[in-house]
């Protein structure tokens, strides 16, 4: 970073701030292009440098692949990498047991594999949630219940769990959508209640804590993802953490073939989720700097939501009291266009990637996609569940809540935050900068016509 350039800007900042105290003007005391025109319109770019691009490689990554080539040691049955991987992301977690597999899916699959989780059984899931949560549930053939989203939180709507849950509910899968903790007292509480075993959807949540202790190891199981875009990665990989040395133990049965079993009456299925040595050695030479990683996007993002909460019409997503640390695998908020003359969001987003900072819309209505609807149809599930069931199944898969908030939302990756303060200011300054000049936005983007992609999907 340029210490100068720092300086420089923190004294623009203070007569800036001098000024509009004098003329009385309002609000914005940390930039000086404020006033000037969105990018659209011919003005200056409001963040004219770029993000840190992800991942990062640095010289640890390239000597822990070169040594897991030459050690001709490329799968964790020859090689000591993975253990120790596992050893150390388990020490980092607070967790008894972490056993590393092939991706965040196959940590789901393995849980409910070794709950032995199949045809007739239910498994609760949020709405609002990447398509792992759901296609893990269908892989097993069974009943995928989707639960509304809270708005303000991004998160489940704990409080419509227990009203989804019948005598063939065998998990609760709960998501810390964003790397943020959902509301684990009443999850918790709700398993606990009904003896339903809790299975985090933790991919995108390492490091996360909730009253202090970090989540993925506060239900029975907990699923991290270690695929290109999260937190941590090795391109693709998982790990599974859990409490339950005996659970523990079936697990590694099931990602290992069935093999070495313990206790083999327990075991009638398995097969092939082993990370590779490559994986393991990248995974261990991050750990230093994941953990500095982990408290950068803390402070940005805290810096942010101060920022942005300033800006009417912007609502970061709320943390939970429970909720002691967020990963911020992403940085969501919802946009209320009704603050901004009516442009409708994706109008926003173009205007806001023409100042230089990437976004998306993020998540589509998972209960409206075609091939989740297709289910409905699925012969292998007419023929387990019936056609009343899988009717009564599509026509309850209503999710008003989420609905709303799929229309509103906006993210910032991970990456964003890995940044600097300077950074965050200019992702405020840009905003501010839309809303004053929404209405000219609005008209120009409407005559030119510029939406010929669809920027509300991820891409
Ligand atoms: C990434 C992710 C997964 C799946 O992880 P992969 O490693 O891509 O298989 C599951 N659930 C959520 C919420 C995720 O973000």
């Amino acid at each position: 970073m340029n210490d100068k350039l720092d300086r420089r800007n923190f004294i623009n900042n203070v007569s800036l701030a001098g000024v509009s105290l004098a003329f009385g003007m309002p609000q914005v005391t940390y930039g000086k292009t404020t006033d000037a025109k969105p990018a659209i319109l011919g003005g200056p770019k409001a963040h004219p440098t770029s993000f840190p691009s992800w991942p990062i490689v640095e010289r640890p990554d390239e000597n822990a692949l070169l040594e897991a080539l030459n050690s001709k040691k490329w799968g964790r049955l020859n090689g000591e990498a993975v253990r120790s991987f596992e050893e150390a992301f388990k020490y980092l977690s607070g967790a008894k047991h972490c056993l590393a597999v092939s991706s965040g899916t196959s940590a789901l699959f393995t849980a409910l594999g070794a709950l032995d989780i199949g045809p007739g059984d239910e498994v609760i899931i949020p709405v609002y949630t990447f398509v792992a949560t759901y296609y893990v549930v269908v892989l097993n053939y069974a009943l995928p219940r989707f639960v509304d989203t809270d708005i303000e939180s991004f998160q489940v709507d704990a409080n419509q769990i227990e009203k989804a849950i019948t005598p063939q509910t065998k998990v609760i899968m709960p998501v810390h959508i964003g790397g943020s903790p959902a509301d684990l007292d009443t999850i918790l509480e709700l398993g606990n209640k009904h003896h339903i075993p809790i299975v985090e959807d933790a991919c995108q949540a390492p490091m996360a804590e909730w009253r202090g202790e970090k989540v993925g190891t506060l239900g029975l199981a907990g699923a991290i993802s270690f695929q290109s875009s999260k937190n941590l990665t090795s391109g693709e990989g998982g790990a599974l953490l859990t409490n339950d040395t005996e659970f523990a133990q079936s697990c590694y049965v099931f990602h290992n073939q069935g093999r070495n079993a313990p206790n083999t009456k327990l075991h009638s299925r398995g097969t092939n989720l082993r990370m590779t040595e490559f994986q393991g050695r990248l995974l261990l030479a991050q750990m230093e700097r994941f953990k500095a990683q982990v408290d950068c996007r803390c402070e940005n993002a805290a810096y942010l939501s101060r920022l942005l909460n300033e800006i009417p019409g912007i609502y970061p997503a709320k943390l939970f009291k429970g909720v002691t640390k967020s990963a911020y695998h992403l940085y969501m908020f919802r946009y209320d266009k009704r603050e901004f003359q009516g442009m409708d969001r994706s109008k926003f987003l173009v205007a806001l990637q023409a100042e230089g900072i990437p976004c998306s819309g993020g998540y589509g209505m998972l209960n409206k996609e075609k091939y989740v609807t297709n289910l409905a149809k699925n012969k292998h599930y007419l023929k387990i569940y019936g056609e009343k069931t899988m009717k009564d199944w599509l026509e309850q898969n209503h999710c008003p809540q989420n609905d709303q908030l799929c229309k509103e939302a906006v993210w910032f990756s991970q990456s964003m935050l890995l940044g600097s303060r300077q950074d965050m200011e200019q992702i405020a300054q840009a905003i501010q900068k839309i809303r004053k000049y929404a209405g000219d936005l609005l008209i120009f983007l409407t005559k030119i016509n510029l939406l010929s992609v669809d920027l509300s999907k991820p891409n």
